[in-house]
């Protein structure tokens, strides 16, 4: 592993908590290490009848604690480094919201605006039969990432199930609730990031009503954060996605900016005040949520900051050297394994209802999720007030220390 890349950057969050609570050296030897990863060729026709090969990765972190679980990316920048980092978080989040799963990731090197429905259709299912050896309800369950929807779930499940001879509901998460995905589950990393964002400010005894926002990625999950703010009382002064970004100082309407992406798959077309895609980071606001790609905050730009929370919504979006600067500045991170934990939660619900074959009403997995992200941040609060440590390194501490008290009962096979 090169010294600038992503794993190494995940890396050197887990020593940090390591060295704060002097970590079992020989256990850190296999949390450092990922536990298998498995490259494939996809190869696809197009609808041109010309033959393209796309390469995929699947991660599989950890699964000291259960089955793997972590989404599925469809990016040009996918990479094996890349995967092998968020499926180390994957792990960290399950462990701290007390899962009872592993973390893996996946994601295949492409640009999905450029294939049809159907390349992508043929691309997913082909990736799935390649990884297939490694997949599993009881082994590994995908959901969906970046670039991956609901729909993308329900070809993974049929291509999974046509395999088996039956339908396996319970192989994936996030898939379409006709098919036996959970509700509620779309919104659920959106409306996590707004639950502990609500919860910080009650710690903090301030209001959310006309706290000013920045949301960067309007997406899934940036998308619904903002929604939830907005109905919480918070006002989202600009907005981003890959198209451009959007500014106003009285508050975006985020239904109608939602009614735009689901028209027009973009943000840019919506008629607000628009500057540079990069400043969105740099606005004068109270949150700041990166909910977009990983490496945004980092050495070069982290003194340019503003903002005085920042939620991570997407994973790894602050670098390690990114959070020395934020700290020193006094800017407060909520860590990426807390704060966007809300879908693996809701994952973990529809992996449930999916095996008994039972279903809940929204209410009751909208209870459930808050019920455990409330509990997990003041948890991750009341650690990092006792050590006198940021956020993510207690939120790094709680997490290590559960896996390293499931290894102290299995043992070290054979
Ligand atoms: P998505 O594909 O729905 O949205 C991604 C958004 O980011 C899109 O709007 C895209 O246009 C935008 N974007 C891409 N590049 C950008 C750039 N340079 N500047 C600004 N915007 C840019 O994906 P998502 O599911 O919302 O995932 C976003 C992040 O959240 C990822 O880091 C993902 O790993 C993380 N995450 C997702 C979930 C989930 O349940 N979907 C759960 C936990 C964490």
């Amino acid at each position: 592993m090169i010294d600038d890349s992503l794993a190494r950057k995940a890396q050197k969050q887990l020593y940090k908590a390591a060295r704060e609570i002097k970590f079992d050296k020989n256990l850190l030897k296999i949390l450092e290490n990922p536990m298998r990863i498995l490259k494939v060729s996809v190869p696809i026709k197009l609808d041109n009848g010309k033959i393209k090969v796309f390469k995929g990765f699947r991660c599989q972190y950890n699964d000291a604690k259960g089955p793997t679980k972590g989404g599925v990316r469809y990016h040009p920048n996918v990479s094996e480094d890349e995967m092998v980092a968020l499926a180390a978080w994957m792990t960290w989040k399950c462990a701290l919201l007390g899962l009872p799963y592993g973390g893996a990731k996946g994601g295949i090197i492409c640009d999905p605006s450029k294939l049809s429905e159907s390349e992508l259709e043929r691309m997913t299912r082909r990736y799935t039969t390649e990884i297939m050896p490694i997949l599993g309800p009881h082994i590994d369950i995908p959901a969906p990432d970046v670039y991956t929807t609901s729909r993308t779930m329900a070809w993974i499940m049929d291509t999974f199930s046509m395999f088996k001879g039956y339908t396996e509901p319970s192989i994936v998460t996030g898939k379409p609730e006709i098919l036996g995905g959970s509700k509620g589950r779309k919104e659920a990393t959106g409306r996590g990031v707004a639950l502990i964002t609500k919860e910080f400010f009650k710690v903090r005894k301030k209001s959310l009503k006309g706290a000013k926002i920045a949301v960067q990625g309007f997406g899934n999950v940036g998308g619904h954060a903002a929604l939830f703010l907005s109905q919480l009382g918070a006002k989202v002064v600009a907005a981003s996605d890959a198209s451009g970004c959007l500014i106003d100082p009285n508050g975006l309407d985020i239904p109608g900016l939602m009614d735009c992406v689901e028209k027009h798959a973009c943000i840019i077309k919506y008629s607000a005040k628009k500057i540079d895609r990069e400043e969105l980071l740099f606005q004068d606001v109270d949150v700041l949520i990166p909910a977009a790609l990983e490496d945004q905050i980092h050495q070069k730009n982290a003194d340019k900051i503003k903002a005085k929370i920042i939620v991570e919504g997407a994973n790894g979006p602050v670098t390690p050297e990114g959070d020395e600067i934020l700290e020193k500045k006094g800017i407060v991170v909520i860590p990426d394994i807390l704060a966007n934990a809300g879908g693996v939660v809701v994952s973990h619900l529809e992996w449930v209802q999916a095996m008994s074959g039972l279903y809940w009403e929204e209410e009751q997995v909208n209870a459930e999720l808050e019920r455990k992200m409330v509990k997990a941040f003041k948890e991750v609060w009341a650690s990092a007030q006792k050590r006198n440590v940021a956020l993510r390194c207690a939120a790094y501490v709680m997490a290590i220390e559960r896996i390293a008290e499931v290894y102290r009962y299995r043992g070290i096979f054979p």
